[in-house]
């Protein structure tokens, strides 16, 4: 688990910014991609590189999914706001489902944050089975 993309919306930026300083040695070493102002924000809390995409609204989101579907994204923390409607949701729905799509684990609230970070499979090399496509992408050859 090299590569960590977070996301916050608003409403959730500061619990998601708690858990990760409650869990800074943790990030130390990894690669962090982020939403822009997530990624401005948690670079501030981690003193640490940050690789800060467009904010979601404006792409972001997007750009994150396109990086899951290059195999790039090793696991997705995606702290979405429920209680709020989002401008940009056809995107957030898209980035949930690529995550599905390519078997990428995704941690949608805290709770599932912590079992994440906390699995015994986080200090091993796992490798996640990455779907096999291929009945897909042939469909329409004779
Ligand atoms: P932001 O975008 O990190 O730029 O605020 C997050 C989002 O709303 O998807």
């Amino acid at each position: 688990m090299k590569t960590i993309a977070l996301v916050a919306h608003d409403g959730k930026k500061a619990e998601l910014l708690a858990w990760v300083k409650q869990h800074a040695d943790f990030f130390q070493d990894k690669q962090l991609v982020a939403t822009g102002t997530t990624g401005r924000l948690l670079s501030e809390a981690l003193h640490k590189d940050v690789l800060c995409l467009a904010s979601g609204p404006l792409g972001g989101d997007q750009q994150i999914g396109a990086l899951i579907a290059e195999q790039k994204i090793d696991w997705l923390v995606f702290f979405w706001d429920p209680l709020s409607s989002q401008p940009h949701d056809p995107d957030v729905k898209a980035l949930i489902r690529l995550a599905v799509v390519w078997n990428i684990p995704v941690a949608c609230n805290k709770a599932t944050a912590d079992f994440i970070l906390t699995s015994a499979l986080v200090g091993q090399d796992y490798q996640r089975t990455v779907p096999d496509f291929s009945s897909h992408n042939n469909r329409l050859t004779k």
